[in-house]
């Protein structure tokens, strides 16, 4: 049977203004003055362009193709590229931003950007798909670069098409350029440890928060929302550095086993499943919205964005909660899990640890070196234990959640660039 997924519960505000309203109460708490304010507000560059596509039966069909660079305060431009029929400017300018303080967050080199083009991938033809990817490359041509802006795959597009991208833009410039975009097949330069390196982040993210929970790894139990890329390498992590994952779910449920689900089986199961976890035994099933609420240690919502909600918020019993996903909370939810003495460490901090190997990606291809999968994994499991201890340190000192820790310490990290730079 198939699964519905019930309407959402939101709370009248969508993720990119719970993530303003953030930006805001970090900016006061930093004392953060009003012109670095709006600058840090506003984006940098937005493109628009038309792409005219002539389609497998001949006719032409004109698609609108979108980057927005955020910041380039810190270095290069760095985010995905979204093929989705919902993209728009709004959605795009918003998404830039977070990555501004994703890269921020955990100290790598990078500005945010986003770009994203109005289409629908699962209605196209391989074809098409490769004639729009390399039109909207040309068209961004100028805007696209190793030391301008890097783009890498998001919703809707992945190793292929950025394949396509790195291929295009070399003709555009006569040589190969492969540093021009991450998220490559491994034999186009793309880097090893990157698939599983936002579940890895998310597990190291895990571990430095229970240290400071004083919670035992071999004692706690986990909950995970997503079983997809992000969910369930951050299971599998997390159940090799000795804890318990008594729940999972997907679009099909949840399914809880108080013994411990043997996640290697379950991603095998999933595997062979097509991609779903839908009649997977060993396991109690429970309604997708239970999981969350469950009597765990650590909860990993790392599904789609908007889950805890005012409306759900109070129930929550974990002690820890870990941001696989972007934008998981509300910014209404937040005071509530405060109040009940619940950590969060936030999505922009606990889910860096994917552009953290882009970073390395990038860094390999200007090298014109390949890191083995061993140095890949301890460099970034290094940046997210010092980004997390670092925001752990700000909490303190400025008696802020784990939250706006993270906010303040990727505003005053570009703040202070932009006044050492010096505005016109
Ligand atoms: P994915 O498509 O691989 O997996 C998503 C999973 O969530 C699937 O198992 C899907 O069935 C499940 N899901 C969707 N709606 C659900 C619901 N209502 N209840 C329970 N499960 C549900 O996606 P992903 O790459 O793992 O990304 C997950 C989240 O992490 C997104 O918010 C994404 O933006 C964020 N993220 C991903 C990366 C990355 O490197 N992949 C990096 C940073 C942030």
């Amino acid at each position: 049977m198939g699964y519905i997924e019930p309407a959402p519960i939101r709370d009248k505000e969508n993720p990119f203004e719970s993530m303003m309203s953030r930006f805001h109460i970090a900016s006061q708490a930093l004392g953060l003055e009003d012109e670095v304010y709006n600058v840090l507000k506003s984006p940098a560059k937005q493109v628009v362009v038309s792409l005219p596509i002539t389609m497998d039966d001949g006719s032409i069909k004109v698609f609108e193709g979108y980057r927005v660079i955020h910041s380039n305060i810190l270095g290069p431009s760095k985010g995905g590229i979204r093929f989705d029929p919902g993209v728009n400017l709004d959605e795009v300018k918003a998404l830039a931003a977070w990555m501004t303080w994703k890269c921020a967050v955990v100290d790598i080199p990078y500005g945010g950007a986003k770009g994203g083009i109005n289409c629908n991938p699962r209605e196209m033809s391989s074809g098409e798909v490769e004639r729009l990817t390399r039109a909207y490359t040309s068209a961004m041509s100028e805007i696209f670069g190793p030391d301008k802006d890097i783009p890498a795959p998001d919703m809707g597009t992945g190793p292929k098409e950025m394949a396509w991208l790195m291929d295009e833009y070399s003709r555009t410039q006569g040589m190969t350029v492969n540093s021009v975009v991450t998220g490559k097949p491994l034999v186009l330069g793309g880097s090893l440890g990157r698939t599983e390196a936002t579940g890895r982040g998310v597990m190291v993210t895990a571990l430095s928060a229970m240290e400071k929970l004083k919670i035992n790894p071999y004692k706690a139990t986990v909950a995970v929302q997503g079983f997809g890329n992000v969910g369930s390498f951050a299971a599998l992590l997390l159940e090799e550095r000795g804890a318990k994952i008594v729940a999972v779910s997907d679009l099909s449920g949840a399914y809880y086993n108080e013994k411990g689900i043997d996640i290697q089986k379950a991603i095998d199961y999933r595997n062979s499943n097509k991609g779903s976890l839908e009649g997977y035994e060993g396991a109690e099933v429970l309604d997708g919205e239970e999981l969350l609420v469950l009597e765990v240690d650590v909860l990993v919502p790392a599904a789609k964005e908007d889950v805890i909600t005012t409306h759900n918020a109070e129930q929550i019993k974990a002690k820890l909660i870990v941001e696989g996903a972007n934008g998981p909370t509300s910014y209404k939810a937040d005071a509530i899990i405060n109040d009940n003495g619940i950590m969060v460490a936030p999505d922009i901090l606990a889910n860096a640890g994917g552009v953290t190997v882009s970073y390395f990606e990038w860094v390999q291809n200007r090298l014109g070196y390949k890191w083995t999968g061993e140095r890949v994994n301890r460099r970034s499991d290094r940046i997210m234990k010092d980004a997390f201890d670092h925001v752990y340190s700000v909490a303190k000192e400025y008696n802020v959640s784990m939250r706006i820790a993270a906010y303040i310490v990727a505003i005053d990290k570009v703040a202070k660039t932009y006044k050492y730079r010096g505005g016109f």
